[in-house]
Parts: C-alpha cells; sequence; structure tokens
C-alpha cells in the first residue's frame, strides 16, 4: 500500500528532462511525482511566451526543433502539433550578409567567384590548412576551409560566444556548424524540423496536465525535500550544484538575453544574423520568422555572451571533462537520485537528444521497453 502524501518521485526542473520523466512515469507507470523548479514557470529554456506586445518570444534565446529521432519526434507529437520550419541563418561578414553554415553561395560571394559544387572541393584543397589530428574548433575548421574562412566566420564568434579560443574548446562546438559544398542554406540538415504550433510552453503544460503531477514553481527543491516525503529524486539542475561544489565550480557559460519590440513588420532579411567581428552580441533573432506569426510589430532577442549568470552552456574541453568526471562518479555513487539532462550530465545537449536521455533513462528506471508509448508503423 501507498503512504498517503508519498511522492514517488520529486523530480528538480520543469524543463525537458523533468518534464519527459513525469509525464511518462506519471502516465505510464502511474507513479505519484512532485516536479518543482525554482522558476516561475515550467519548460525549463525552451519557455516561450506572449511580451507586452503580443508577439510570441523565448524568453532564453532562439529555440529551433530538429531531430533524426523518429521516436522523440513521435513522442513530443502527442502534445504538440507543429508548424514546418527550417532554420536560416545569415552572418554579418565585411559588410556583407553571407550564408552560415558556410555553402557554396558563402564561398562565391565571399571571393567574388563562380565556382560549381564540384570546383568548389578543389578551391576548397587549395586553401585548407591540414591537420593530422582534429582535436580543437580550431582544427575542425581550418582542415576544412583554411585560416582567413575560419578567422571571419568562426575564430571571433567562438571567442564571443565562449570567452575562450577556438584551439581551447573541443572539436565538438564548431562541428556543430557543418561546412557545405552545395548551396543548401538550412542551419540544420535533420529529418525532422519544425516548431511547436502553439509554442513550447503550451507543448509542456500538455506533457504535464495529468492527476499524478503536481507542480511546485517558484521553488528550489532544497527548500522542500526535507518536509516533502518522496522515494526517489530525478535531478536535472547543475550537477556541481547538488554536490555543493564539492570538487570545485563546473563552468558553465552564461547569455544576457536583450529583449526589444520595434514598430516595424520585418526587421531583418533572416530569422537569425550573426554577428561573428562586430558588436557585443552574438547574433539577433528575429522570433517571427520562427513561429509564422503575423504582427505589425516584432520581436527581437540579442544575445550577450557572459561569464556569471544563470547556467547555460557546459564547456566543451578535456579539463572540463576531467572535472565532470568527478562529479559523474559522485553521482552514479548516489543511491535514489538519477542525474539527467544537459546541466546534471554536463553534456552540450539540443532538447531533442534530452528528450531521448530521458525517455533512456525512464526505460532504466522502469525497465519498460516501450518507453515514448506511440504507435510503431
Ligand atoms: P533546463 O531547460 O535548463 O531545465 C532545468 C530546470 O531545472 C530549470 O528550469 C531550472 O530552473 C531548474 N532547476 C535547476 N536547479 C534547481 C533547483 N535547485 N531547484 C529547483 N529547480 C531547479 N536546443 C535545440 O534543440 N534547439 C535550439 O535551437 C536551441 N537553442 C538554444 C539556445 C540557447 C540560448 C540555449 C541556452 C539553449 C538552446 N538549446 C537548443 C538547448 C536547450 O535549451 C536544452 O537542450 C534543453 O532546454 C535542456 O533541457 P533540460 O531539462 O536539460 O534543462
Ligand atoms: N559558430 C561560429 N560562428 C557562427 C556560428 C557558430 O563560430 O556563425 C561556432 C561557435 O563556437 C558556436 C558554435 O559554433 O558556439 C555552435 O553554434 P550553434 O549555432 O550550434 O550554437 P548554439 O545555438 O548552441 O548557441
Amino acid at each position: 500500500m501507498r503512504e498517503a502524501g508519498m511522492f514517488d518521485y520529486l523530480i528538480v526542473g520543469a524543463g525537458y528532462a523533468g518534464s519527459v520523466l513525469a509525464e511518462r512515469l506519471a502516465r505510464v507507470s502511474g507513479k505519484r511525482v512532485l516536479v518543482c523548479d525554482r522558476r516561475s514557470h515550467i519548460a525549463g529554456n525552451a519557455y516561450d511566451h506572449y511580451n507586452d506586445a503580443g508577439v510570441l518570444v523565448h524568453k532564453y534565446g532562439p529555440h529551433i526543433f530538429h531531430t533524426n529521432s523518429r521516436e522523440v519526434f513521435e513522442y513530443l507529437s502527442q502534445f504538440t502539433e507543429w508548424r514546418q520550419y527550417e532554420h536560416r541563418v545569415l552572418g554579418s561578414v565585411d559588410g556583407q550578409l553571407l550564408p552560415i553554415p558556410i555553402n557554396l553561395d558563402t564561398i562565391n560571394r565571399y571571393y567574388g567567384l563562380n565556382l560549381t559544387s564540384f570546383q568548389v572541393e578543389e578551391f576548397l584543397n587549395s586553401i585548407a590548412e591540414k591537420r593530422e589530428q582534429i582535436r580543437t574548433s580550431e582544427d575542425v575548421v581550418v582542415n576544412r576551409v583554411g585560416r582567413e574562412l575560419y578567422e571571419k566566420f568562426f575564430r571571433n564568434y567562438t571567442r564571443k560566444q565562449w570567452g575562450l579560443d577556438p584551439s581551447e574548446l573541443d572539436a565538438s562546438v564548431t562541428a556543430r556548424v557543418p561546412i557545405r559544398t552545395n548551396r543548401d542554406d538550412r542551419y540544420f540538415a535533420d529529418s525532422y524540423q519544425a516548431m511547436p504550433l502553439h509554442g513550447y510552453t503550451r507543448m509542456f503544460e500538455k506533457m504535464l496536465d495529468h492527476p499524478n503531477i503536481k507542480i511546485m514553481l517558484n521553488t528550489d527543491y532544497r527548500d522542500i525535500e526535507r518536509i516533502i516525503p518522496y522515494k526517489e529524486m530525478i535531478y536535472t539542475g547543475p550537477v556541481d550544484e547538488f554536490f555543493d561544489f564539492r570538487h570545485g565550480k563546473l563552468p558553465y557559460r552564461s547569455l544576457e538575453f536583450k529583449h526589444e519590440t520595434k514598430d516595424t513588420e520585418v526587421y531583418q532579411s533572416a530569422p537569425v544574423v550573426n554577428y561573428p567581428n562586430d558588436n557585443l552580441y552574438t547574433r539577433i533573432t528575429e522570433f517571427k520568422y520562427l513561429t509564422g506569426q503575423e504582427h505589425r510589430k516584432t520581436s527581437l532577442v540579442y544575445e550577450y555572451p557572459r561569464a556569471e549568470g544563470d547556467p547555460y552552456y557546459p564547456v566543451p574541453r578535456p579539463e572540463n571533462a576531467e572535472l565532470y568526471a568527478k562529479y559523474k562518479t559522485l553521482a552514479d555513487e548516489t543511491q535514489g537520485v538519477h542525474f539527467v539532462g544537459r546541466l546534471a550530465t554536463y553534456k552540450y545537449y539540443n532538447m531533442d537528444q534530452v528528450v531521448a536521455q530521458a525517455l533512456t533513462t525512464y526505460k532504466k528506471i522502469t525497465g519498460e521497453r516501450d518507453a515514448a508509448n506511440v504507435p510503431q508503423s
């Protein structure tokens, strides 16, 4: 028999990691779940809302959903309809707005050439600085496109975003942005690319709408963990904080978001414009492109990288991986607590990867086979 008032799970954080697990545990396994978040809202960093002007904006910067996982896409499709959307980005370089990722058009316009896809391979080979080992974020770019494009498109953006030179970051960071020799100017090449039709927050509301799920906002778990009885914890906050920084602080990079609404229908010529070399911000996002909303005003967000502030990005480099490994050992030894998500596992994960990680955790916890519980064709 279940003790009255006892929760099966205390879930710390109402972002993807916490909400997916809450949904699965409550809906499929019939568990009683308490989700708390120290913020005043659900959806974690994916939170969106209508601002004072009535424009749907993403509070924590642009979130574009893309995945190659059919399981993840079908899982989320239980909670939202979608708006087809393929993301495009321009980079402001030497007074021109050029496609990012670098593609055939970027190269032709930057160098004033008229190469074909076939010729551009040869051209890239002639300017590439070949590296024997691809270890860093510098290696991965110069090895493919040489020093000049690296400096114009990657070096300064990376220094601004991370406060580190690309040579100090793992290759995986700049490798997120491919180099193309065709004219494909989409930011992502995944098989599923779409935005939740009514926004992310609405999707999370549906996910968490279950009689077995209780939600406490504006609540740090430390303030309730000794008062509210529960059997196990799912923790999705920063892993070093959980252990009171016992091995020292794990570096997380932060951002300051400056939101602005303009009294004009359209502000810029692309959803996102990157500023690798100018300004203190890295990019400007114009939300209406992402959401498809029609409105006579338009809202933007500028991202200013910061060393201090809310933890947004784990910083992928060897010394941080070493420090994280120590926290991972502690986490593995901590009975009754499951660590899930971008901050708790110190992984530079996109939304779909966090959903997949949470579904895998659910399978591990419960031994359930069909964690997504969605129809297979
Ligand atoms: P979070 O969303 O960070 O949720 C963790 C929650 O735990 C937070 O709400 C926090 O308040 C809460 N919490 C922490 N500690 C405590 C505590 N002690 N007590 C109570 N609550 C606590 N991904 C994409 O796929 N596409 C994109 O375009 C994209 N763009 C991004 C842009 C930016 C600027 C950023 C920062 C991230 C972007 N991401 C994108 C990544 C995406 O935000 C994450 O993958 C995802 O939101 C991580 O979910 P999570 O549940 O692990 O963490
Ligand atoms: N990057 C860059 N120039 C660009 C775009 C990206 O140098 O115009 C590098 C930079 O280091 C950035 C990384 O590639 O942090 C990953 O870019 P992405 O757009 O995936 O970053 P996110 O959306 O996660 O902030």
